[in-house]
């Protein structure tokens, strides 16, 4: 470090349920002087991490609350500079990963080009939280899943917009497909990947995942702009589409095998072994 400041610290705090904290986390959090939260830090996140600190940090919320616009990036930014420049040790608390679809690297560099050093703490991103919730592992080798793809189907509005077809052509090579704030724009996202993909694609989609009011539904992509409205799944959702969702025709496939098939090459191990 170059001055005697402190490193500020960009620190995930993963998709909602807290004990899915990283011990570092948990550190630095608690020797916070000044936490600036994201709103979808879940609220028992924060509690749980802070719980018997005296006295407690200054928490400021920085995120969208109840319909208003978010706070602005640059004010996120200059708040974030002003309290590591007075010598507060300053924790950056995003939901998930901060590295993913979380504008960490807009605000290292923003901290950097002010002479801060900073600390990217990892979280278990909201994605993973979700396959956890329904069992399916992103690169099943059942199903011959080469990869994973993680995409956000909220475009920035002066971007030119997501390559769906792009997207829906790797997926069809036999990759996962996993997309972040993806609920506003199912029915044009869905759409377009229809022109690549088979309509009887398993998907799945994960409401809150891995907190109390956390809701799974499963279905293909056909009809996936109806089964989320039918179940009511509103946003922070995670979809994942990809055969790794379809777990009854994973089942079936092992299904096929014959004890014969499964009973000598474990006798075959057994015997090696010893
Ligand atoms: N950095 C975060 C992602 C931020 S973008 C991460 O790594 O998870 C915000 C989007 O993340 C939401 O629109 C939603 O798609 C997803 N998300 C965040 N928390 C979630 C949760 N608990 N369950 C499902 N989706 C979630």
């Amino acid at each position: 470090m170059t001055n005697s400041l402190h490193p500020v610290h960009l620190v995930g705090a993963g998709p909602g349920d807290p004990e899915l904290l990283t011990l570092k986390a948990l550190r630095v959090i608690r020797a916070a002087s000044v936490i600036l939260v994201d709103d979808l830090v879940g609220e028992r996140v924060l509690e749980a991490a802070l719980d018997g600190v005296a006295p407690p940090p200054r928490v400021v919320h920085v995120g969208k609350r109840g319909g208003c616009v978010s706070t602005p990036q640059d004010f996120i930014e200059k708040l974030m500079l002003r309290e590591a420049l007075a010598g507060e040790r300053v924790v950056r608390l995003k939901g998930g990963d901060p590295l993913v679809f979380g504008r960490a690297g807009e605000e290292v560099a923003a901290l950097r080009a002010a002479g801060l050093d900073v600390v990217v703490v990892n979280g278990i991103t909201s994605g993973l939280g979700a396959a956890a919730a329904l069992g399916i592992g992103w690169t099943d080798r059942r199903v011959d899943a080469q990869g994973v793809l993680l995409v956000t189907g909220h475009t920035r509005l002066d971007g030119d917009g997501q390559d769906w077809d792009a997207i829906g052509r790797v997926t069809a090579s036999g990759v996962t497909l996993v997309i972040y704030m993806g609920i506003t724009q199912i029915r044009a996202i869905v759409a377009s990947l229809l022109r690549h993909l088979p309509g009887d694609l398993g998907v799945a989609a994960v409401q809150q995942a891995t907190t109390g009011g956390e809701r799974t539904v499963r279905g293909t992509l056909g009809g996936l702009v109806d089964l989320v409205a039918s179940h009511g799944i509103v946003s922070p959702a995670i979809l994942i589409i990809g055969r790794v969702t379809e777990g009854a025709r994973v089942v079936a496939r092992c299904d096929a095998l014959s004890v014969d098939d499964v009973l000598p090459a474990t006798r075959a191990k057994v015997a090696a072994a010893t």
